[in-house]
């Protein structure tokens, strides 16, 4: 607290990230980052733009990237918007749509960044719970709201929900806004993306990152896909905060990124290979494991508890996260990592159930 603050900011409650420590020799599978790096493409892409350009003010539209997303999705350019992270773009979203006299809704268990996103933007909310497997009915939906969103594949359990469930929903819920916030749904099944939706429904958003299956969380690049009168929404959120939310360095990587798709699959499949390798391995330690379509898998130890195991991989040098909140604090989310510290992170599960 301070008194130069307004009444408004001692209101907010922001989001805490995973950590980032500085420690050295940490494996580290609290984020969700890929353990594998962006393509070589994109770090010469990166380079080349370091020219002299830099002294210029990068495109504000972003066009050639929001070409190569549109290409890419067989969308027009003007069905995309890009900003600094889809974290970004979440937040112009709440604000463009979701400041409406009805709650919003979204599940109990989700982002954490949502509830955030409502106190900064004064939306009121209502969450509605997952099953007791944690699965997501959108059934529950069908009713009064100022808008929907919710993740796909569910954070943090891992969860798909499957398209036919989205459809029947945007079918019953015409008159707001439905958002499908897809950080992961590359680690999904081909075709499970709600981008095969948007020609049909004019109130879908589909939200996506280059930050997990495209190794960028480094350079923030996210990007929403919608009718050409949700993008316009946002633009002029964007436009009324900051005109130039991407450099030329990010444009350059997200061309780059999407532009190398063979190595986009071979990752992507890589770490699918291994979240299948990772959950029978902890199987196998008495994790019950929910099924993961993300690159993290959610585990609850048949008797350790999930904060002292947490603690104990730490002080082993393995990090993994924990939320200390009500129906999820027995599970730990752990992201995939390679091959090489997934093993390190079940040898050492081992030597700590060994005691
Ligand atoms: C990681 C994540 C994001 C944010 O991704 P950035 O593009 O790095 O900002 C958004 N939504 C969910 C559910 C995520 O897990």
């Amino acid at each position: 607290m301070s008194k130069y603050w307004s009444d408004f900011v001692a209101t907010l409650d922001p989001y805490t990230p995973g950590e980032q420590p500085a420690v050295q020799n940490l494996t580290k599978l609290n984020t969700n980052e890929n353990p594998y790096p962006p393509s070589p493409r994109v770090l010469a892409a990166m380079q080349q733009s370091i020219n002299g350009n830099v002294r210029l003010y990068p495109p504000p539209n972003a066009d050639k990237l929001k070409q190569t997303i549109a290409d890419y999705h067989q969308l027009s350019v003007a069905q995309v918007f890009v900003g600094n992270g889809s974290d970004e773009v979440l937040a112009h979203v709440f604000n463009a749509f979701f400041r409406q006299s009805q709650p919003i809704l979204f599940p109990d268990i989700s982002y954490s960044f949502y509830p955030v996103y409502c106190g900064l933007y004064a939306i009121d909310y209502k969450t509605l719970p997952l099953a007791e497997d944690f699965s997501l009915n959108l059934d529950d939906y069908a009713r009064a709201n100022g808008g929907i969103i919710f993740p796909n594949p569910n954070a943090p359990t891992g969860r798909l929900v499957g398209l036919n469930a989205i459809e029947k929903l945007l079918q019953v819920n015409s008159q707001s806004v439905v958002v499908v916030d897809e950080a992961y749904i590359d680690f999904a099944d081909t075709g499970s993306s709600a981008v095969a939706l948007l020609q049909r429904y004019d109130n879908l958003l589909v939200v996506q990152t280059m930050s997990k299956s495209r190794s960028l969380a480094g350079l923030r690049i996210g990007y929403a896909m919608g009718s050409a009168e949700l993008i316009e929404g946002l633009e002029r959120i964007k436009n009324s905060f900051n005109s130039y939310p991407l450099g030329h360095v990010q444009l350059a990587a997200g061309v780059a990124a999407i532009e190398d798709e063979d190595y986009y699959q071979e990752m992507r499949q890589r770490v699918i290979a291994s979240r299948e390798t990772l959950t029978q391995s902890l199987q196998s330690l008495g994790f019950d494991v929910l099924p993961s379509a993300a690159n993290f898998v959610f585990a609850r130890h048949n008797s350790h508890g999930a904060e002292a195991l947490a603690q104990a991989l730490r002080d082993k040098k393995v990090i993994v996260r924990h939320f200390k909140k009500p129906r999820i604090e027995g599970f730990l989310r752990i992201t995939v990592g390679s091959d090489t510290e997934n093993a390190l992170l079940i040898d050492t599960l081992t030597a700590i159930f060994e005691g």
